[in-house]
């Protein structure tokens, strides 16, 4: 059975005070918060365990590359890749993006090719495809939003053109809490001869993924959005074409064998990883991996449903409130604006209440523009959360309204 208070407990952050007044942490979209057992286990690693993988034949070196690999083994049960050879690992969803920005460009664009890209991506994944095009002579074209939030799935066929070299397209909005129909995308991509990234940097920690059954050509996260900790992510990348493509940075580990005439590569997943990884985070992810599959993805994504219910409801009664995003087919991040009140202040007064939201951009211009708005207020809810602090949000929010509308 899924029991918040039993789960708060294992977070030690939320008993915090934050001026004066118990913390409500509703900015789990920009980054969660880590269990203890995952700060435990990665301090264990550095106190007890630390030694460089891959590389030495002593004790602690094997003990420390067969963590990283477990870990690796840990996520490719997670999101269900068919082989640890498809599973690299990064500094994070960006890393993993200008991982294949780069060496997909590099195999596979050409001058005069087309990149696809969606209206309500984040800009990790809409500069490197900029970048890409540069570099390349290629275009970049952009699926739009329509006015609910969701992808206009009718433009879709007449975007994807033989020119189209990949697609790239986030599961789960992080402005909008739209979960895209990126299977749909996929097989039209794939119809018109496309590859597709997926950004699943707001998904992973919401909703179950099955890179089997979904059949994308990359998928990407973070570890920090999903319990774990900063600095380390996972690329999928299919395997046929992670042959194909070559190495994105060159270094100890990707090789194979090294002469000055000429160096061999090593086989899948190190082709991709050169240098010391950040195998202590790799481990930490490992943990944050199987304490959430210890609490089961469905439960989850149950909670947090029930939790987004309760906050559209609550929220919607707020006098000047209008959320950006009506898709049904959405996640725990609700974005919204005041009527008479900026985001920024509004953020600024919660905050004396102990509540973290987000306010600003989100990392997201071009979607702003497209909501005609230059700023947003977001609350993203992760299963810790309670219905307490929603209704805290709520009453937070009244006072932050009387306030600053008086003010005007
Ligand atoms: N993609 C989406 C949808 C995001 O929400 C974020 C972070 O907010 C990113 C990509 C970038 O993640 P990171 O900064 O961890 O690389």
């Amino acid at each position: 059975m899924f029991d918040v208070n039993r789960i708060r407990e294992d977070f030690p952050i939320l008993k915090e005070q934050v001026h004066g007044k118990p913390l409500v942490y509703l900015d789990n979209g920009a980054t969660t918060q880590r269990p203890a057992r995952v700060v435990e286990r990665m301090s264990e690693y550095y106190l007890r365990y630390n030694a460089n993988v891959h590389r030495g034949v002593h004790y602690l070196s094997n003990l420390c590359t067969d963590a990283n690999e477990r870990a690796r083994e840990r996520a490719r049960d997670f999101i269900r890749a068919a082989s640890v050879e498809e599973v690299i690992f990064t500094s994070g969803a960006t890393g993993g993006i200008n991982l294949v920005a780069f060496s997909f460009g590099e195999a596979f664009v050409r001058e005069g090719d087309e990149i696809l890209v969606t209206g309500m991506e984040h800009h990790s994944n809409i500069v490197p495809w900029q970048m890409l095009c540069e570099r390349k002579g290629a275009t970049l074209k952009v699926l739009p939003v329509l006015d609910n939030g969701e992808l206009d799935m009718e433009a879709l066929s007449h975007l994807l053109t033989g020119r189209t070299q990949l697609v790239a397209v986030a599961h789960v909005s992080n402005v909008l809490g739209t979960i895209n129909p990126v299977r749909r995308v996929i097989d039209a991509a794939h119809a018109a001869g496309a590859c597709v990234l997926v950004d699943g940097a707001q998904a992973v920690q919401h909703l179950p993924v099955d890179m089997q059954e979904l059949d994308c050509d990359f998928y990407v996260f973070s570890a920090h959005k999903m319990y774990g900790p900063t600095g380390v992510g996972v690329l999928y990348g299919r395997r046929e074409l992670l042959l194909q493509m070559p190495p994105w940075q060159g270094g100890g580990e990707m090789i194979k064998e090294v002469r000055f005439e000429k160096t061999t590569y090593n086989d899948l997943p190190f082709k991709f990883e050169a240098g010391t990884p950040d195998f202590i985070g790799i481990i930490g992810l490992g943990e944050a991996i199987d304490y959430l599959s210890s609490i089961g993805m469905e439960n989850v994504a149950a909670h947090e449903e029930a939790l987004t219910r309760h906050a559209r409801e609550r929220l919607s009664a707020i006098p000047g409130l209008r959320f950006h995003g009506s898709s049904p087919h959405a996640s725990s991040v609700i974005s919204f604006t005041l009527d008479g009140v900026h985001p920024l202040d509004a953020a600024t007064l919660l905050d004396q209440l102990g509540i973290a939201i987000r306010a600003g951009q989100m990392c997201a211009a071009p979607l702003m523009q497209r909501c005609g708005v230059t700023a947003m207020i977001r609350a993203s809810l992760a299963m810790y959360n309670t219905f307490q602090e929603i209704d805290a949000l709520h009453d937070g929010l009244l006072r932050v309204v009387a306030m600053l509308r008086e003010k005007r």
